[in-house]
């Protein structure tokens, strides 16, 4: 492979989609407004320390990240792409709320990437006193950039970096509406810490097949819903659901280890929606662990109704890589492997 010099300026193209770190007061009329990132280096001067060369892009206008939508992702790939040669990595700057989904679906749209993809945001606005946004910029843009001993990048992956930690994208969910400790990668370790030093959980990075392209995918389909499971669930309300126009894929989430309440009728609704040919996966409703399909009795009828193990995925996750493959048209058959391969790093298969 050639080697990289590892003195050439780092690159960083700096996405900003929208979200609370990106908002500033204004001094007159002391009202929270964004602020424009073409002048990022003037607000956060602490950014000139680095050696890098930083470009900036804004979404026009700036959304919160409730409005984050099938179309926005595709547009982050988009300049992502167009821009893969020219940076050593990208940081998306990106509201907290639906960042773990965003983070998720980058995972898969990106395929074989081999260099970071960084989401951040804050919980209160960069331009206020407290703000938890300069250390997660400041951090985010140094692992964006940090290149290895042989010039490869450190972390060429789609990572969340919130409150001193970076996680794998697609493991991340959002834990928290009011602490700086916003984010929480469960099931799987973190892939560094920010202290005194940044240091990398080496082991835990995934890198690309080098026999294999960078690809970006655009095609996403959205047609998936999520059934949570309760006690006293209903007939008629797991039947309206499974039968929603146009539905191709559902996200079970069931109890503990992935079991359900053994009720006759649920097989059958699950079975039925099975031959029709939507895809069933099924993840636990516990934050931590994964789904053992066929460990206790009350899992069987799952089986037997043809679910699919999510294993230890995310909700956000499991959503996101459903949108992502019947975005592909692949047949149900074909569907059912690809749930249950490892694509990004989002599973732990035992
Ligand atoms: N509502 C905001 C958003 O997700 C919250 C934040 O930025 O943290 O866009």
């Amino acid at each position: 492979m050639e080697k990289k010099d590892a003195n050439i300026r780092p690159r960083v193209l700096l996405i900003y989609t929208g979200g609370t770190i990106g908002m500033i007061r204004n001094s007159e009329t002391g009202a929270l407004e964004n602020f424009d990132f073409a002048h990022l280096l003037d607000q956060v001067p602490e950014l000139r320390r680095f050696d890098y060369d930083i470009s900036t892009y804004t979404f026009q206008p700036p959304i919160d990240s409730s409005d984050m939508g099938l179309e926005h992702w595709a547009r982050l790939v988009g300049i992502i792409e167009k821009n893969y040669t020219h940076y050593d990595g990208f940081v998306i700057l990106h509201g907290t709320d639906t960042m773990a989904f965003t983070a998720s679906a980058l995972s898969f749209m990106l395929e074989n990437l081999g260099k970071p993809v960084i989401l951040t945001g804050s919980q209160l606005p960069i331009g206020m006193l407290r703000t938890d946004g300069k250390e997660n910029l400041i951090s985010a843009i140094e692992i964006a950039a940090a290149r290895g001993e042989d010039g490869e990048p450190m972390v060429p992956e789609v990572c969340i970096y919130f409150k001193e930690k970076l996680m794998r994208g697609n493991r991340t969910t959002k834990i928290n509406s009011e602490q700086f400790n916003a984010f929480r990668s469960f099931n799987y370790p973190v892939l560094a810490t920010a202290g005194i030093q940044i240091r990398y959980n080496t082991q835990a990075i995934r890198r690309p097949d080098p026999a294999s392209p960078f690809r970006a995918h655009y095609l996403v389909d959205p047609n998936v819903v999520v059934l949570t499971l309760f006690p006293g669930i209903q007939q008629s309300l797991v039947h309206a659901v499974l039968n929603i126009p146009g539905l191709k894929a559902v996200v079970l989430r069931t109890f503990g280890a992935g079991n359900a309440p053994q009720l006759k009728w649920l097989k059958e609704e699950l079975k039925a929606a099975s031959e029709s040919g939507i895809l069933v996966v099924n993840i636990t409703q516990c934050q931590s662990g994964s789904v053992h399909m066929g460990l206790y009795e009350t899992s069987l009828p799952l089986l037997d109704a043809g679910v699919v193990s999510g294993y230890d995925s995310t909700p956000e996750c499991a959503i996101t890589k459903l949108m992502f493959l019947l975005g592909h048209k692949l047949p149900l058959p074909r569907l059912r492997e690809m749930m249950n391969s490892n694509l990004a790093g989002e599973i732990t298969k035992d």
